[in-house]
């Protein structure tokens, strides 16, 4: 059963195959004994090998242990959670904030902790698959809003708030897979106006974009987000997830969310990483800003309209024609990920780069200079 599956999506271009890869520090890749350059790693400030959070990780497993042990209702709560969660809670600038296993797991826990079989969840088009899993898992009526489509979503919340108790508004931060940000000041005041609570999902956001604070922060004054969920295995450079909320919110998390209270605690040296990578976030704010500084050199070299974050798509359409042009840049040394369906619509396959502090200039502009020249060829 398996295989015959197995073939169907092969026929389609839609195997997928894993390659061991060795991530060096620079933005460097090793596979099959050669040296590529990566731009397809989310460790967009390249804290993951920096020597300080590596240093602070091995510091916290001596200390701590390698594993927290339990849950962490047990006896998994180790010292440095509260310590993260504070310093992330500040920094998001809410009442309180969680910590969950993963972003994945914060989201198939949140959604369904919040949002019961009564209740309405709209979500953009384009959300992140763990927000649809959520969703799904809460059981609530889920329907979709066009991508950062404000008209249709005010007209959802027109047409079906009112029956029922509750409604959350879902969307990515931003677009991990298009590099945009959704226009939080008018989602937030459509939010406002139909008593809806507003949900991001900053994977891609928190540490990159609105001076390193995330999206609630991209936009000049602070946007009013009441639920701030994000991950620490992306520019944090680590792993786990998070939720920055209200108080109230927060301790329904640590009462109900079952892949908080049902799963294992994260290992101390992810929690000490993730502090030691916020020490350098809030200190070097324009170490924060070269992701998209060199996001933008790239984009402006390739004719491609201004982005927004780190990650800049360049959609070639079909499957095949993004799994040969990311082969023509692997043969010239670039390690840029092809992205096909299902991750993205039918007929948008893209090349997707992202871009890390640690990128040198001259590296983007020679990246631009092949990618046009294997475009036209
Ligand atoms: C990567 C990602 C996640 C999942 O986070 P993990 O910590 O890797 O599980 C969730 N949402 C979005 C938008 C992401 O890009």
């Amino acid at each position: 059963m398996a295989e015959t599956k197995l073939k169907a999506l092969e026929k389609l271009h839609l195997r997928r195959r894993l390659r061991p890869s060795d991530r060096l520090p620079e933005a460097v890749v090793v596979r099959d004994g050669r040296r590529l350059l990566s731009f397809s790693c989310n460790d967009y400030l390249n804290l993951s090998l920096d020597p300080r959070v590596i240093e602070a990780a091995v510091e916290a497993t001596r200390r701590y242990g390698a594993g927290a042990g339990a849950s962490r209702l047990v006896t998994g709560d180790h010292p440095l959670f509260a310590e993260l969660e504070a310093r992330l809670a500040r920094l998001k600038g809410t009442e309180d904030c969680i910590v969950f296993g993963s972003g994945y797991l914060a989201n198939a826990g949140i959604l369904p902790a919040l949002m019961g079989a009564d209740d309405l969840i709209l979500t953009d088009a384009l959300s992140h698959a763990c927000l649809l899993s959520g969703a799904r898992l809460a059981g609530a009526r889920t329907l979709t809003f066009r991508h950062n489509d404000m008209a249709h979503l005010a007209e959802l919340l027109e047409t079906h708030r009112a029956s029922h108790p509750h409604c959350l508004v879902v969307t990515d931060g931003v677009f991990s897979m298009d590099g945009d940000l959704p226009p939080l000041p008018e989602m937030a005041a459509l939010c406002a106006r139909h008593d809806a609570w507003l949900f991001t999902d900053d994977a891609h956001g928190i540490g990159v974009v609105g001076g390193g604070r995330g999206s609630s922060f991209a936009f000049g004054d602070k946007v009013d987000v009441p639920l701030q969920m994000g991950t620490l295995s992306k520019a944090i450079g680590g792993y786990g997830g998070y939720l920055c909320a209200s108080k109230p919110v927060v301790d329904l998390m640590r009462t109900r969310a079952r892949t908080f209270v049902f799963s294992t605690g994260l290992p101390p040296a992810s929690v000490a990483a993730a502090i030691a990578a916020l020490d350098i976030i809030e200190s070097e704010p324009g170490y924060c800003q070269r992701p998209l500084d060199l996001a933008r050199l790239f984009a402006w070299q390739m004719q491609l309209p201004a982005p927004q974050s780190p990650i800049v798509p360049v959609i070639v359409g079909d499957a095949s024609r993004a799994l040969a042009l990311s082969a023509a840049l692997e043969a010239e040394g670039f390690l840029v990920a092809a992205i096909r369906p299902p991750t993205v619509p039918r007929g948008t396959a893209r090349l997707r780069f992202t871009f890390t502090a640690r990128h040198r200039e001259e590296d983007v502009e020679r990246l631009a200079e092949t990618l046009k020249r294997l475009m036209e060829g």
